[in-house]
């Protein structure tokens, strides 16, 4: 099984941290991400934006950095053009912030279209008494600052994933306030029940975030992860 294998390799590199290099464990539960990948050179980076055929969005992949952007460690937006001067510049960045950080590399990744969609935040806390405890609610930078979010208990049912959309203040924001298209409900509901799925599969994962969890009228992408395992 690929999840398996994701983790185990992880743990085989001695780490606990993992980010947005286990994407796949999120393919292998079908919740969609964008296309992308992470590479260990500028020229294979250029070489998957060229296939990706667009504008891309880098990342620097490190288990040291938590929180990429706020080392200018994520850049949107990079014409191909620009993509290996950009991937110099995130690890220079890197090293700037902490000069012995293990970097893997720098991941390369398909553009999102932000405009259309809701920023979501969906997570799991394992609780020592309660178990896995799913987390859902409006993301991005809005996380902190509204704290607009709700929880239930994994594994959940169809009706309580549901319910976790009804929880939040901001519903009418995924059900087209303001002139905008409803976001779909359906796939959101769906990436719940796997999310679930997949924490209940593999009690090692202690802590999970896919910040954000982008939802548009045409389905999710899940552009962010960091996992902690025990
Ligand atoms: P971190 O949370 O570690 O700073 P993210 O991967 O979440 O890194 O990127 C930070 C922000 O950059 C996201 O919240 C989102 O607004 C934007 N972003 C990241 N990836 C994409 C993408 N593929 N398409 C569009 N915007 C993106
Ligand atoms: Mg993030």
């Amino acid at each position: 099984e690929r999840a398996r294998e994701v983790i185990e390799s992880a743990a085989r590199r001695g780490s606990n941290r993992l980010g947005v290099e286990a994407m796949e464990l999120l393919d292998a539960y079908g919740i969609p991400t964008p296309q992308g990948e992470v590479v260990s050179s500028p020229v294979e980076a250029e070489a998957v934006a060229e296939e990706i055929g667009d504008n891309v969005v880098m990342k620097i992949v490190s288990p040291d950095i938590l929180h990429k952007s706020d080392i200018g460690g994520v850049e949107v937006d990079v014409p191909v053009e620009d993509v290996r001067d950009t991937y110099e510049d995130l690890v220079v960045r890197a090293r700037n912030y902490q000069a012995d950080a293990t970097i893997l590399g720098v991941q390369v990744q398909e553009m999102v279209d932000l405009d259309n969609g809701v920023e979501t935040i969906l997570g799991m806390n394992r609780d020592p008494q309660f178990g896995p405890l799913l987390l859902f609610g409006l993301g991005g930078i809005f996380v902190e600052v509204l704290e607009d979010n709700t929880v239930s208990v994994a594994p959940v049912s169809e009706n309580e994933a549901a319910g976790m959309l009804d929880d939040i203040d901001s519903a009418p924001l995924l059900r087209g306030a303001r002139g905008r298209d409803p976001v779909d409900e359906a796939t959101l509901v769906e990436t719940i029940q796997r999310l679930s799925q997949l924490v209940t599969d593999f009690p090692a994962i202690v802590e999970l975030d896919i910040n954000p969890l982008v939802a548009t009228p045409d389905g999710v992408q899940a552009v962010d992860l960091r996992l902690t395992l025990d």
